[in-house]
Formats: structure tokens, sequence, C-alpha cells
């Protein structure tokens, strides 16, 4: 196996969908590559981030927490030399993440206060929720 089928295989690798004579290869092919336990390390980095995103109830640090994986994750890059361009990639897709999830929970919390019949239901603590997401949103937008 080479670098590249095993890095097309490593996001299949990690959630165990895979057959396990190509799962042997992967592990035969990661005992001996370097740059492939790397990329598998910074697949595992965003897949915690995404599944720690995905349990979370409110977001006001979201930019904060995303923002300081990256810099981890350049930190990683400069110790190790591993690909530059995988490194962007991977911050790019970051970044869009983290704006599509702003946006989704901006527009998730803006679907509350819109109809009219239930403007004065509203809880002080979900306005103040949803006015900080817009502050979110606009911090990382700057
Ligand atoms: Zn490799």
């Amino acid at each position: 196996m080479n670098c590249n089928s095993c890095n097309n295989q490593l996001e299949h690798y990690l959630t165990g969908k895979l057959d396990e004579d190509i799962r042997l290869q992967i592990e035969e092919h990661l005992a001996i590559c370097k740059d492939c336990i790397e990329s598998l390390n910074l697949l595992k980095i965003v897949e915690s981030v995404i599944s720690e995103e995905k349990n979370m109830e409110s977001n006001p640090f979201l930019s904060t927490r995303v923002m300081s994986v990256i810099e981890q994750i350049e930190q990683t890059d400069k110790d190790s030399g591993i690909s530059a361009i995988f490194g962007k990639l991977l911050k790019r897709a970051l970044i869009t993440f983290t704006l599509a999830a702003s946006l989704i929970l901006g527009i998730a919390s803006g679907s509350l206060i819109r109809p009219v019949d239930y403007s004065e239901q509203i809880p002080e603590e979900i306005a103040y929720l949803n006015d900080s997401y817009i502050e979110s949103l606009e911090f990382f937008a700057e």
C-alpha cells in the first residue's frame, strides 16, 4: 500500500468501516510511514472537534476553540514538517465548518424569535444566547 491509497482510506479506517484485509494493509503501512501516522493524528483531532461540537448546547467559545485547534495543528506542522498543503486544507475545512456551524446556530436561534405569536414567550436566557451567537459570528468574520 502506498501513501495515497492509505490516505484515501484513513477516514474509513477511523470509523472502523473497512474490510479486515484492507485494515491490515493500512496498519502495516502506518507501522512504517511517519507521514501517514501524522495524517491519521490530524484526522483524529478533526473528528474529536466535530463530535465535541455535536454534543455542545451553546457555542459562545466555538471560534476560540476551533482557532486553538488550528494553532495546535500549525504547531504540529512546524514541529514535524508535515505536508503544508494538507495543513492548509485542514485549516480551511475547519474555518468553513466554524462559519457553517455559526450560521446554522444563528439561523436556528433566530427562528425562535421570528414568529410574532411566540415572541413574548421567549425566556431572557434564549435572547441572551442569541446575542452571543451573533457576537461570536461577527468576531469570527473580522
Ligand atoms: Zn504513507
